[in-house]
């Protein structure tokens, strides 16, 4: 089933053109991530014999918070749409995202639909078949490609676009940006203490070091959690965690809008899914979207049957997922 998948992106790919644009090397994003791993390095270095418990503490909280707005945030809310959120939440969700430093959610969620929509083929800026370290590193470093408008009009916005807080993070990024990395290391200094030194790296550099690994991690994930070639079950079968759930990462590139898939590694458990639940128990989101395992065997059923094609299948699990979480809002409601 995996390679049905893919075989459908690349079938709808192949209309505009085989080969992508060439990217070349970003030299100014080189320097800017080669300077950001020496010092944020250095950082964690002196986070770990140099610095104040208060600091050492400082910084877990606001790492944990950017990842939150990368996660549940960026990727499950506004790249997927697996729940719908408050205002309240979204606007901490834009703050939240704006600390990790990675661009505006504007664009990561351009970037990750764009990886989603041509999976696995030579447009995905992300490819996994090109090994890790292009995955998560090489693929950050290169400019959008001249032909990108021919098929990033496949990518439907429109959702995102409507969205205030993401409007006005992509509009004054660079002020949201600077606010973000150093608002914190002013509050270092001025409130817990801290020297400049520790509070420049720790809190500046080491924390971006971090959150900017994260958010990489999460489009090059599938190389560290995926199944790989040789695993028990063979690689172009998915159906084993299609029922079961399991194997995540390759579930989440099928069924990407259940609300369950963790970021790395896990099917409903982890401490981002966690979180998630307990925005739903405070009514700050609804609506949240899962495949139940019956919807999945019965489509599984009617595809062995013929009745069905896969793509058939998965837009009636999605159309029985919606009405599902719907119905949930209305009991919540009352
Ligand atoms: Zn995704």
């Amino acid at each position: 089933m995996t390679e049905t998948k893919e075989e459908n992106n690349c079938n709808s790919t192949n209309k505009s053109s085989n080969e992508m644009e060439k990217r070349s090397i970003k030299w100014t994003a080189v320097l800017f991530y080669i300077y950001l791993h020496a010092f944020g390095l250095a950082g964690l270095y002196f986070l770990f014999v140099k610095a104040k418990w208060l600091t050492v503490f400082y910084f877990i909280f606001l790492v944990t918070i950017s990842s939150i707005g990368l996660t549940a945030g960026a990727h499950r809310l506004y790249a997927h749409n697996t729940f719908v959120a408050t205002w309240q939440l979204r606007l901490f969700i834009m703050l939240a995202q704006t600390k990790a430093g990675v661009g505006s959610i504007y664009d990561w969620v351009f970037w990750h639909r764009m990886h989603h929509r041509y999976y696995g083929t030579e447009k995905d800026p992300y490819n996994h078949k090109k090994g890790f370290f292009y995955s998560h590193v090489i693929s950050n470093l290169l400019s959008a490609p001249s032909d990108l408008e021919t098929y990033a009009k496949d990518i439907d916005m429109r959702d995102v676009d409507m969205d205030g807080y993401v409007w006005t993070q992509r509009k004054f990024y660079w002020i949201f940006f600077l606010l973000g990395l150093l608002v914190p290391v002013y509050v270092t200094i001025e409130y817990l203490d801290e020297s400049y030194i520790n509070s420049f790296l720790i809190i500046g550099a080491a924390r971006l070091l971090i959150t900017t690994n994260i958010s990489w991690l999460v489009n090059s994930a599938l190389l560290v959690w995926g199944l790989k070639k040789g695993d028990k079950f063979p690689v172009d079968d998915n159906s084993v965690f299609f029922l079961s759930k399991s194997y995540w990462l390759n579930y989440h590139y099928v069924i990407p809008w259940d609300w369950k898939n963790d970021e790395f590694g896990t099917y409903e458990t982890g401490f981002i899914t966690f979180v998630v639940k307990m925005w739903r128990e405070l009514g700050l989101i609804n609506q949240l979207k899962t495949a139940t395992s019956d919807d999945v065997r019965e489509a599984l059923y009617k595809i062995a049957t013929s009745k069905m094609t896969l793509n058939e299948a998965l837009a009636e699990i999605k159309e029985n997922a919606e009405e599902a979480a719907y119905k949930e809002k209305l009991i919540y409601r009352h």
